[in-house]
């Protein structure tokens, strides 16, 4: 017998989840596809000896506390998930330049804590650094609006009331931060976070960053107390408390379509599944990849393939048979940087440009074993930065050479000792994402966030860009871009709107 549902949800990402959660609390009959035999996608984690890690989350922006929630705190309470959040109270982040202009410099959280250290480390930059940080709220009330037009905003209102919105929206990070006075040193300190969005801020959205930077320091950044897996766990509760079904090992492999052109279900197992309405988690290529393309509008094509895809890292992961206080290290996030500028890091991103180095036993100190603790290295890089056609033993040699280097680095920049602390190590590179993830080229990041194709255009477009009846997306590549927030965010948005449509009060 045929077996229909009211969704179908590809992918057990963070965008998958929240939509599957929102539809079955609707009381929809859900249905959620994963490949994987575990939920979540970046949001997991891995085993190795006697180490649980964390595999991709270095801090959580837009969470917030119980007394003052946010919006993803809102969303998981929203839906009755209840992960144990943990907060980094030290310092935002510690940013170290190398060389002979290099910096040293710790940035603090709350705004205007931020400000003084921003102003300990530049004199003079207090009065533009805050202005720009307080663009924020403007944005807000803006984007507030063209989402309650559906993208279809009135040009008169948006000039009228939303005007620093309109001088801004068009423009870089470093545009609107010269146009405010922010001397050049202090712009470099302030985008230190660029690889966290994958793109540099001379092309990056100026609106986009203000987003980020403005939600890690005014909320801190947050961590789930048993590593990113427990997140997912929690949403996949919800999903199951509600009726809703969550199948794993189940690729999807071919999606389906009715006669006219609306989507009718997908293919998993070899079996075909029927739903009213389907929510894809998985980027757009793919889907249109796994559909016959005479159905696919010419437009979208044209558009997925017009996308760049965005960046993608590479990770090393370390257990040590030390604690982080013998190890001597006490900042959980510490960006290492070859050069001030933030382009030029990106253009040498795979020789040395920008590395995160991250000790959790520093959020969470019994985050590993008695007497241990454990290093998360992160270099954002290109799958087309991995050498091509690596035999086995010359990817494994790749990725030994690639810790040997950043590892080394790090002893010498943080004056600390790692090597003869290893117990256990672990190393990822695109190649790794791309096939756990299943995305082209390894990107982490869905599409890459610049030009044409930055967060106002994807926002306005949003109505007319993929338009196949019956199918939405969600996830890093969709509208609002990458990272856990986005994610969880626009798969909570896209979830609630189709339960809308089905119960027919859209
Ligand atoms: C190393 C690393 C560090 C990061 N650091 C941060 C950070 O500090 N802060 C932050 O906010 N973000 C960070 N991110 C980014 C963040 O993890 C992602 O942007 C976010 O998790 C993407 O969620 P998503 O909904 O797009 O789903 P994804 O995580 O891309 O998951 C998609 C899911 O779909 C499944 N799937 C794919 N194809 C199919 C198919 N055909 N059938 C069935 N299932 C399929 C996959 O198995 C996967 O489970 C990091 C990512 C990585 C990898």
């Amino acid at each position: 017998m045929e077996k229909r549902y009211d969704v179908i949800v590809v992918g057990a990402g963070n965008g998958g989840l929240a939509a599957a959660a929102n539809t079955a609390k609707e009381g929809l009959k859900t249905l959620l596809l994963e490949k994987h035999n575990i939920p979540g996608g970046c949001a997991t984690s891995f085993k190795r000896g006697r180490f649980e890690f964390e595999p991709s989350l270095h801090e959580l922006c837009s969470v917030g506390t119980a007394e003052k929630p946010d919006k993803v705190y809102q969303l998981f309470e929203d839906l009755g998930a209840k992960p144990e959040w943990c907060y980094e109270t030290g310092h935002l982040l510690r940013a170290i330049v190398k060389g002979e202009n290099g910096y040293d410099v710790r940035l603090s959280a709350g705004i205007e804590g931020f400000c003084d250290s921003m102003e300990a480390a530049v004199p003079g930059c207090r009065e533009a650094v805050k202005a720009f940080i307080m663009l924020k709220p403007k944005l807000d009330a803006a984007t507030d609006y063209i989402y309650a037009t559906k993208g279809n905003p009135n040009g008169l209102v948006m000039l009228l009331k939303h005007t620093d919105f309109m001088r801004t929206a068009g423009h870089s990070v470093e545009e609107v931060m010269t146009a405010l006075g922010i001397p050049e040193k202090a712009q470099n300190i302030m985008n230190t976070y660029w690889g966290y969005l994958g793109v540099p801020t001379d092309e990056l959205n100026a609106m986009h960053y203000i987003n980020m930077l403005y939600g890690y320091m005014v909320d801190g950044a947050a961590m789930p107390k048993h590593r990113s897996h427990e997140l997912s766990l929690s949403l996949i509760d919800v999903i199951q408390k509600h009726g809703g079904e969550v199948w794993y090992n189940s690729e999807v492999t071919q999606f389906l379509y009715n006669e006219d052109g609306s989507v009718a279900g997908v293919v998993a197992n070899g079996e075909k599944l029927y739903a009213r309405e389907v929510i894809s988690n998985v980027i757009p290529n793919n889907v249109f990849n796994m559909s016959p393309q005479e159905v696919i509008p010419e437009q979208n094509l044209k558009l997925a393939n017009a996308r760049e895809f965005g960046i993608s890292v590479a990770t090393i992961y370390l257990g040590l048979d030390c604690t982080r206080e013998e190890l001597g290290l006490d900042d959980y996030t510490v960006f290492i940087m070859g050069n001030e500028d933030p382009r030029t890091q990106y253009n040498t991103r795979a020789d040395d440009g920008l590395y995160i180095v991250n000790c959790l036993n520093n959020v969470i100190p019994d985050s590993s074993p008695e007497g241990t603790c454990t290093m998360f290295f992160t270099m954002p890089i290109f799958g087309d930065d991995v050498p091509k056609d690596l035999k086995p033993e010359e990817y494994k040699k790749y990725k030994n050479d690639l810790a040997k280097k950043y590892i080394e680095d790090a002893e010498k920049t943080l004056g600390i000792s790692i090597m003869p602390h290893i117990e256990e190590i672990s190393v990822a590179t695109p190649v790794t994402f791309a096939r756990y993830l299943g995305t082209p080229e390894g990107t982490i990041y869905g599409y890459k966030l610049s030009g044409w194709d930055n967060l106002m255009a994807r926002i306005a477009g949003e109505k007319t860009d993929y338009a196949i009846p019956g199918l939405s997306f969600c996830g890093g590549h969709y509208t609002r871009g990458d990272g856990y927030s986005s994610a969880y965010i626009i798969g909570d948005t896209i979830g609630k709107r189709v339960a809308k449509r089905l119960k027919g009060d859209a």
